[in-house]
């Protein structure tokens, strides 16, 4: 007998037919001879429905209040789902986060999970019920109810499969795993088998929001091996977990775009100690920058660079303008239409010659680098975003990502 802990994503359980359908998987799961246990979101839209409401009675409402309105979506949805599979012959309680032990800090809306004592759920699974926990809340040491960020219940799945000690973790999405490229832009894209924390939390935070990025990094943290699967077919999914020698023998894991980009370029800018902070400095409320490039600098000045979303572009033109004026820069100037095409892999470690055959394959399609990032297991270039859906086909296909196995090390610097 086995311990899984099954995640549901809001789409997933967003109209009583698919809590239904979900109700009929778990029951599906337990008649195997397994002990369930179950992390539900929201219904789709609803947390937004409800930041909606919030503002409608109230400019700044506050935090704690945030916290007690939200962690109502998924409480709607831990109960019909429990109701349904009773409702089904099955035997299942809900319990709130609070309820299943989830203590966190007590910074609400964002809480970080402190420990979880899930001495209920074992009783409950020791008298043969299905237990179906709220994802995305728990109580902070004083008694209030918190939630931990948006898309928090895949944390809450990830952190009571360690808390459990579950055998098995399976995050049930509207997607059926993680792929190599977005599909609809990569028609060759195929789902990946197998692929490391590392990678995940790269492809993630590059814009294939499969899961939540602290969910991961909680798995790398605590060793929980997951699986993301689709909530609407059998078929396995994709395994994340720790790497193996056998990953780093595939150079590329995946391609990622990230659209919308802009870039904003400070010209001439007087090449002293802190400046280049009270540039952030003065921009960083609200806005996130995402790349940084700063050039040699020549004549005692120096231009920066930095990309972020297309979004921010009005408040970044409000908040540079005074700043270029007071650190004695010449000028900015912030474009958008760009977009970050970006390929990611632990291979890259122990293989050389990936930048150089990335930067080949767009240069020979005539496809412009306008700026390049490179971390140890990721290259992100920023390139015209009318051009970034071509760029990444040519990547995927050129490291041979839309085959069956993809090309190794030796192929590309051939
Ligand atoms: N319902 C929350 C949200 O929409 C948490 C989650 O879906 O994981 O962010
Ligand atoms: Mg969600």
């Amino acid at each position: 007998m086995s311990l899984i802990v099954q995640k549901y994503g809001g789409t997933s359980v967003g109209t009583p037919e698919r809590i239904l359908k979900v109700a009929r998987r778990i029951l599906k799961a337990q008649a195997t001879g397994d002990e369930i246990v179950v992390v539900v979101s929201a219904m789709s839209g609803v947390t937004d429905n409800l930041i909606g409401l919030a503002r409608q009675v109230a400019d700044h409402p506050s935090e704690r209040e945030m916290d007690m309105l939200l962690a109502t979506g998924e409480q709607t949805t831990i109960a019909l789902t429990a109701m349904a599979i009773n409702a089904l012959g099955g035997k299942a309680v809900s319990l709130t986060g609070a309820q299943a032990g989830i203590v966190t800090d007590g910074v609400h809306t964002k809480a970080k999970i402190a420990n979880i004592t899930p001495k209920r759920i074992h009783r409950l699974l020791d008298g043969g019920h299905i237990v179906i926990v709220a994802g995305f809340q728990g109580e902070s040491f004083d008694g209030h109810i918190t939630t931990l960020g948006r898309g928090g219940s895949d944390l809450t799945a990830i952190a009571l499969a360690a808390a459990l000690g579950a055998d098995l973790c399976q995050i049930c999405t509207d997607v059926d795993g993680v792929y190599t490229a977005d599909p609809r832009s990569v028609p060759s894209a195929r789902k990946i088998a197998e692929v490391s924390y590392d990678e995940m939390l790269e492809m993630a935070s590059l814009g294939s929001k499969v899961m939540q990025s602290r969910a991961v990094e909680f798995a790398k943290k605590f060793g929980v091996i997951f699986e993301v699967r689709s909530s609407f077919n059998d078929e396995p999914g994709t395994i994340v977990k720790e790497e193996t020698s056998g990953m780093e023998k595939v150079v590329i894991r995946g391609v990622s775009v990230d659209r919308r980009q802009a870039k904003v370029t400070v010209n001439r800018v007087p090449d002293r100690p802190g400046v280049a902070s009270r540039i952030f400095t003065g921009i960083a409320a609200g806005i996130n920058v995402d790349m940084i490039v700063q050039n040699v600098s020549a004549d005692g000045t120096t231009d920066i660079s930095f990309t972020t979303h297309s979004d921010e572009l009005p408040k970044i033109k409000r908040l540079l303008g005074p700043l270029v004026g007071e650190i004695g820069a010449h000028s900015f100037s912030a474009q958008g239409g760009i977009a970050k095409l970006s390929v990611v892999g632990i291979g890259m470690r122990s293989h050389s010659g990936v930048a150089a055959k990335m930067f080949e394959l767009l240069g020979e399609a005539g496809i412009n680098i306008q700026m390049i990032t490179t971390s140890e297991i990721k290259i992100s270039v920023i390139v015209d975003e009318e051009r970034v859906d071509e760029g990444a086909n040519l990547v995927h296909a050129g490291f041979g990502l839309g085959e069956e196995t993809p090309r190794f090390a030796k192929s590309i610097v051939s």
